[in-house]
């Protein structure tokens, strides 16, 4: 594998690289980030993953300085994956003064969930992803349905900008007990370690509930929430939303998602499942 740190050294190597797979993460690598490696790998000639913690995506009072980082690790388990580059820019490359153009992503569609408890985040993730899609080139790019607002602001964004790299969704990894993979998972105490899966047990009574007829979607909510509660959660929120663009269902709307964000002790954890 190959390791660059610069810009021009990416763009050379990507010059002769074929059809290309971007899989940008913020490393601290899990089995959920290989899965979209190995997706990367069967969809393109060279898969180019990429390793930058970036700070425009993080609040004030949010863990962009304890964020973890494991740099040598994360190099292994790539060469492992057979991944061909890593780009790692440090900050001086990705902002070598403080950025001072920004996409800024819908309202309406980042504004709420997420982006309603992260104000600015989507804004900070649309900026890195349009830059590392033009340091990069990709032909398509990766990323995970457990950031499911994610995955829809900059499938949007590549839409509505006309970027020539396709969006590829895959489906989140889990843990054998459910809980969704995560780099955050690591900040959980081994008794929050073992609550955790909680999140993702009550959003899968709630799309059983919803696939067997139940439109009552306020009050499965409300009992999911306060079920999260009774066992020391803080939710943010959690709520059955339309697949398309995220609002609130119509009874008559099928495809939907029900999302959910919420802290335990100190962590926010976030899940979804498609119903
Ligand atoms: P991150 O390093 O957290 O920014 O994540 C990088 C990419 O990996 C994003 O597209 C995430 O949605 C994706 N990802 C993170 N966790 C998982 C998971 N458990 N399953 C699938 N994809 C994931």
């Amino acid at each position: 594998m190959q390791i660059h740190t610069a810009i021009a050294s990416l763009r050379a190597a990507r010059a002769q690289a074929g059809r290309v797979a971007l899989v940008p993460t913020m490393g601290n690598l899990h089995d959920g980030h290989i899965a979209l490696m190995r997706e990367a790998a069967k969809r393109a000639d060279t898969v180019v993953a990429s390793i930058f913690v970036n700070r425009l995506q993080f609040g004030p009072g949010e863990d962009f300085g304890k964020y973890p980082r494991t740099p040598e690790a994360d190099r292994e388990k790539l060469e492992a994956a057979g991944v061909a580059h890593l780009f790692a820019p440090d900050e001086a490359v990705m902002y070598p003064r403080p950025q001072g153009y920004h996409i800024v992503p819908a309202t309406g569609q980042a504004d709420i969930l997420e982006g309603a408890c992260r104000p600015g985040h989507f804004r900070g993730v649309a900026t890195v992803v349009l830059k590392l899609f033009n340091i990069v080139a990709p032909d398509l790019a990766l990323f995970g349905k457990k950031d499911y607002q994610q995955v829809m602001v900059l499938a949007d964004m590549a839409r509505e900008l006309a970027l020539s790299t396709e969006i590829v969704a895959q489906d989140t990894i889990r843990a054998a007990d459910g809980l969704a993979l995560s780099s955050r998972n690591k900040y959980l105490s081994p008794a929050e370690r073992a609550e955790a899966p909680r999140l993702y047990r009550q959003l899968a009574v709630l799309a059983d509930a919803v696939r067997a007829g139940a439109r009552n979607y306020t009050a499965l909510e409300a009992a999911a929430i306060e079920e999260l509660q009774r066992h020391g959660w803080q939710p943010d929120y959690l709520t059955v939303r339309r697949r398309i663009d995220l609002q609130t269902p119509q009874r008559t709307d099928e495809a939907l998602v029900v999302l959910a964000a919420a802290r335990l002790g100190t962590t926010r954890l976030i899940d979804n499942i498609e119903i």
